[in-house]
């Protein structure tokens, strides 16, 4: 069985999960590719891919265990998240030039990397330029630790103004004690606290975003389906009608060994098992659970549920399947770093299209 992209198969369409639920990716089937010029060359891109202007303005002010953007990988000769972004103004002359010569082919528009609302200015300037491009980006997202959308007001309404369609707020714990022993904030970030993250989720739930939390899984926090139930009943009780629980990414060996690569091998969840207690081979699901369906991406894939009021998604991933996605010289993924260079890749050393700093 494959799965293209975008493709939403409805539990009414699989008899058969298990044979789905190990590494679904590699039965992905891609869209065909389009040709674009970039910086004078000729570049595959695959329609549907999305663009992050990788978000390192300032240093984060959390310091997750699990940390992605503190993997290296054994091809990479820096990381992206040590090189904050300089000088504002020739970054975002250079982000513009980039999006101009992308202009007609639709993007998702993906604010990952570090945390773009630890410098709300960077981030004002970023949602402005966005509007100027609108028509590239149908859909938006940020990805975030919440920090600056709790100490700056401005941020959550210019978000609903720049016709974000949601934000993914990540959370590994209702129990701030718990949370703090994963998530690890600077201390002088409010947001470590329960009180206020909670105030935090009212005022988006107030706004016109949607709103996904995302609960990393992981064996210091929630990792058996009875925590993962109380999750979502404490989700519920805020108001939160979407909730993606996001396995550890598979590492392989493809990355140096470090402090956050031996902590993902040892707090990993196996989210097979988690959801074979959701839902059996025979597709019977757990009482109060109801099988919605399935998608997959060239290195995820996710079954979706329906518990109470709430959307509950379960996401494994590779980045195993995503390296060798990239490798298979169509871009997969475009990421613009803050030294100018437009990648194919989050390792700014690979899958390198061109500079736009120079006009
Ligand atoms: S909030 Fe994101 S960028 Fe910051 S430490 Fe956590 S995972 Fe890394």
């Amino acid at each position: 069985m494959t799965v293209r992209p975008n493709q939403f198969r409805l539990a009414s369409s699989i008899r058969e999960p298990g044979e789905l639920r190990d590494g679904r990716w590699r039965t992905f089937e891609p869209v065909a590719p389009v040709e674009r010029e970039l910086r004078g060359k000729r570049f595959l891109l695959r329609p549907g891919l999305t663009f992050t202007p990788y978000a390192n303005p300032a240093p984060c002010n959390a310091h997750c265990s699990f940390c992605s953007e503190e993997l290296m990988r054994l091809d990479a000769d820096r990381l992206s998240a040590k090189t904050v972004i300089g000088d504002f103004d020739r970054y975002f002359d250079g982000l513009s030039r980039a999006w101009s010569e992308l202009a007609g082919f639709p993007m998702g528009l993906s604010l990952s990397g570090l945390e773009a609302t630890a410098h709300p200015e960077w981030l004002l300037r970023l949602l402005t330029l966005v509007q100027t491009h609108g028509a590239l980006f149908p859909e938006r997202v940020l990805y975030t630790n919440g920090s600056g959308l709790c100490t700056d007001l401005r941020l959550v309404p210019a978000l609903a103004a720049a016709a974000f369609t949601r934000v993914e707020l990540s959370r590994c714990h209702f129990d701030e004690v718990i949370n703090h022993r994963v998530m690890r904030f600077d201390n002088g970030q409010p947001i470590r606290h329960r009180a206020a993250f909670e105030e935090t989720v009212h005022r988006i739930l107030k706004s016109r975003l949607g709103l996904k939390l995302v609960c990393i899984l992981n064996t210091q926090a929630v990792s058996t389906l009875a925590q993962v139930e109380a999750y979502l009943d404490e989700a519920e009780a805020l108001g939160v009608t979407q909730v993606v629980f996001r396995s550890l990414s598979e590492l392989g060996d493809v990355y140096r060994d470090t402090r956050e690569t031996r902590w993902i091998a040892r707090n990993r969840v196996n989210t097979r098992a988690l959801l074979d207690e959701v839902m059996t081979d025979q597709l019977v699901t757990r009482a109060g659970w109801t099988f919605v369906g399935m998608t997959a991406g060239y290195y995820y894939s996710n079954e979706v549920y329906r518990r109470g009021g709430i959307e509950v998604v379960i996401e494994s991933a590779s980045y195993v399947a995503h390296h060798e996605g990239v490798q298979r010289g169509v871009m997969q993924k475009l990421v613009f770093h803050s030294t100018g260079d437009l990648c194919g890749d989050w390792v700014p050393n690979a899958q390198v299209v061109g500079n736009y700093f120079s006009p």
